[in-house]
């Protein structure tokens, strides 16, 4: 459960505090790695801490889950294994055989592998909306719908989607609004207080912020829908380690400082690519011309570390400017203080190739770090050559 005395603090306190109450046994100001499985009982039933077995709870694993929840607004929060785990956990809590979900045309390629391979073998449907655009997601509609889900700002593509609109559209059709706030982090973006129900992250990215762990979460507006997937964590199983649950906290208490450089750096490196005569489009919501502007103006605090671009010359010129940065590491991945670049095509979105979701060749994804931003435009400078 959130801590309701944090409720009334700025974010960045919260980050530092929430959860984080000193340790009662030796007074350490950070919270213990509780590398443990098993607690000792006084007496049958008698738990001292509340704490009976690491699956079903663990006090590193709850620090971290009321951190999170304090952050995002919400009722209760929980740490999974990965995002993916995490989402798997949230649908099977949430649908069944005969159920109908409404999701995006540019997502994270897992998730769409989720939907597409995984879930739809347990009978239930989905269909692809343009969640940037209400009427494609009205029209995606079905008696059956029960969720709908979104991803704003978006994977490769940096659609962005009005979440505020999407709730009340899930709102009257009887379905509940799932939102992926990976790219923007709950510093940036809140979509609880703007009407979604569940919030889910990859903790591996900004959260964590280091490159260094894989982690997810669920974080439910309702105590009741955070109860179901409580009960269902606990049932299937893919929660995160103590050490896991550690270094997210850790990294989490710098959240704040760290997405302001990354929005700084991001927008300068936005700015020279939209200059670039080898770049023929930029895709990154701080930009005036991005159709998502005003929105992502309205329900985010800044535009984030993440940005898409294309390039002249399709997708050999795009895999060789991968190829040419140096300081901006090839790989997959995201949201570390070290800046990453990648070809989606050939890499993080591969899953989804011939499907709807497919990207263009000629894209590469940059996850702009906090490095000197002059350092990382020179290297950008020198890979488009
Ligand atoms: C990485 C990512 C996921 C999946 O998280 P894992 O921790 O890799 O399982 C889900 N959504 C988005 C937007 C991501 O970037």
């Amino acid at each position: 459960m959130s801590d309701d005395s944090h409720e009334h603090q700025s974010f960045e306190t919260r980050a530092i505090h929430a959860g984080n109450t000193a340790d009662p046994l030796t007074g350490a100001v950070v919270p213990p790695i509780y590398q443990v499985s098993t607690y000792k009982q006084d007496g049958v039933g008698g738990l001292r801490g509340g704490y009976e077995y690491s699956r079903s709870g663990n006090p590193t694993r709850t620090a971290l889950e009321e951190n999170l929840a304090a952050l995002e607004g919400g009722r209760r929060g929980l740490a999974f294994a990965s995002g993916l785990a995490a989402e798997d956990c949230l649908l099977r809590t949430l649908l069944s055989p005969g159920d109908h979900v409404v999701i995006p045309n540019d997502a994270y390629g897992g998730t769409f592998r989720l939907f597409a391979k995984v879930v739809s073998r347990w009978g239930v449907e989905w269909s692809v909306a343009d969640t940037s655009d209400p009427a494609s997601v009205r029209a995606a509609l079905t008696p059956k719908t029960k969720v709908i889900w979104v991803e704003t700002p978006s994977n490769p593509l940096l659609g962005i989607t009005d979440i505020a609109v999407v709730a009340d559209i899930a709102r009257s059709a009887g379905a509940k609004l799932v939102v992926d706030n990976t790219f923007a982090s709950p510093y940036l973006q809140q979509p609880l207080a703007l009407g979604a129900d569940v919030v889910v992250h990859s903790l591996t990215k900004y959260m964590g912020g280091h490159s260094d762990v894989v982690g997810g979460a669920l974080i439910a507006a309702d105590a009741a829908v955070g109860e179901e997937l409580a009960y269902h964590q606990n049932a299937m199983g893919a929660v995160a380690g103590p050490f896991d649950s550690w270094i997210v906290l850790r990294g989490i208490k710098t959240l704040a400082v760290r997405m302001d450089r990354h929005s700084d750096n991001a927008t300068k490196v936005a700015d020279m690519l939209t200059r670039h005569p080898k770049v023929t489009k930029v895709l990154y919501p701080g930009l005036p011309d991005h159709p998502g502007h005003d929105i992502a103006a309205k329900q985010m605090r800044s535009f984030g570390g993440m940005i898409s671009f294309q390039v002249a010359g399709g997708e050999e010129a795009a895999v060789e400017v991968c190829n040419r940065a140096k300081l901006f590491t090839l790989g997959e991945s995201l949201g570390g203080v070290e800046s990453l670049i990648e070809h989606p095509g050939r890499m993080t979105h591969a899953s989804v190739a011939g499907s709807v979701l497919e990207v263009p060749g000629d894209l590469v994804r940059i996850s702009v770090g906090i490095e000197n931003a002059d350092d990382l435009l020179a290297d950008l400078t020198q890979a488009l050559g």
